[in-house]
């Protein structure tokens, strides 16, 4: 084979390589082994030497014409594989504007505190301020200042949380009551939120651990047709103008005469149902007019200050209002509910 034909053949060998590389270290390689010192073609290159003078120039053109030629090729097959590693890295990355965006969950209150704020607002609209006291109280503030006398049952440690000599988580928000009414003269109106604590077994009306609001209104002359009135209109604002309310006579050592409030049953509406329990009504909250020795516990004079106070368990009002069947879904957390309100 003459210089001619390896000349042919070296260049046609280096074009399928040059072809067939798939990196760029691929055409590196293929560069070294015909453009490269020791190179196919710089090899043949020197070989021109002993090819007879009048074909020299023919085959030295050849050559020449391969050496460019290859040069040219490697070139534009790295140009075409930079090209297409940054393309398909392009795409890898690639933003689709189209997609719709990322929604982020929003967050909600939980429906009991929700609904205290409600409350709270709603007897801030009244008039009363908003005042809170600590959940570990005294002994003495929790029953004895209340009225509560030694033998009662709530007392006993089967029903109340006693956090060392004294003390005691408090069992509902009324010792508030004291704290305001030690700290200053009448007239008070105050509502306290806060949360409570009894030994109760948690089932579909009872939690261990509870929201109550307090409320207490103390002047020269509130009457029993006051409370009435506050806790009508309080019944219509939360559950509605058509709500009838009744109340019923109870027993509370802190207040006398004390009762309960219902109002008219808010699926029924009187007629009875299986909510209602058939009594076409639904038990909300305990009221009364102070008892006297709840004054005398804090220094007010009785004979010249009357005063009411209410209490209800906010789960309650929730649950009522947003007919929810089990106090305890209110905190299982299941965001299946709690999304719903
Ligand atoms: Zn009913």
């Amino acid at each position: 084979m003459d210089l001619h034909d390896e000349a042919k053949a070296a260049q046609d060998a280096a074009r399928g390589e040059i072809q067939s590389c798939s990196s760029l270290e691929d055409v590196d390689a293929v560069r070294i082994k015909y453009l490269g010192r020791k190179g196919e073609i710089t090899f043949l290159l020197r070989k021109l030497g002993k090819v007879p003078p009048e074909q020299r120039k023919e085959v030295g053109g050849l050559l020449n014409e391969i050496k460019v030629e290859i040069g040219s090729l490697i070139e534009s097959r790295k140009q075409d594989l930079k090209q297409q590693k940054y393309a398909s890295g392009a795409s890898a990355e690639a933003l689709d504007v189209t997609l719709p965006g990322r929604t982020f969950k929003r967050g909600r209150f939980n429906p009991t505190l929700k609904m205290m704020d409600d409350l709270v607002q709603i007897f801030v609209g009244m008039g009363f301020s908003s005042v809170e006291g600590p959940e570990i109280e005294t002994e003495y503030n929790n029953f004895d200042a209340l009225n509560f006398p030694p033998w009662h049952p709530s007392r006993d440690d089967h029903d109340s949380f006693y956090v060392g000599d004294g003390y005691v988580l408090r069992t509902h928000t009324s010792p508030a009551q004291i704290r305001v009414m030690k700290s200053q003269p009448p007239p008070v109106r105050v509502v306290v939120p806060g949360r409570c604590h009894r030994r109760d077994t948690p089932d579909a009306s009872h939690l261990m651990s509870f929201y109550q609001i307090e409320g207490l209104y103390v002047d020269f002359d509130v009457s029993m047709a006051d409370l009435k009135g506050t806790l009508a209109a309080i019944a219509h604002e939360i559950f509605g103008e058509q709500t009838r309310i009744r109340f019923r006579p109870h027993y509370f050592p802190f207040t006398e005469p004390s009762t309960e409030l219902d109002i008219s049953c808010l699926v029924c509406e009187g007629k009875g149902c299986r909510l209602c329990k058939h009594s076409g009504w639904l038990e909300v909250l305990g009221c009364g007019m102070v008892h006297p020795n709840v004054f005398e516990h804090v220094g007010y004079d009785p004979r010249k200050v009357t005063g009411f106070a209410f209490g209800m368990g906010v789960e309650r009002i929730a649950t009522l209002k947003l007919g929810i069947g089990d106090i305890r879904l209110l905190y299982e957390n299941d965001i299946r509910l709690l999304s719903q309100f």
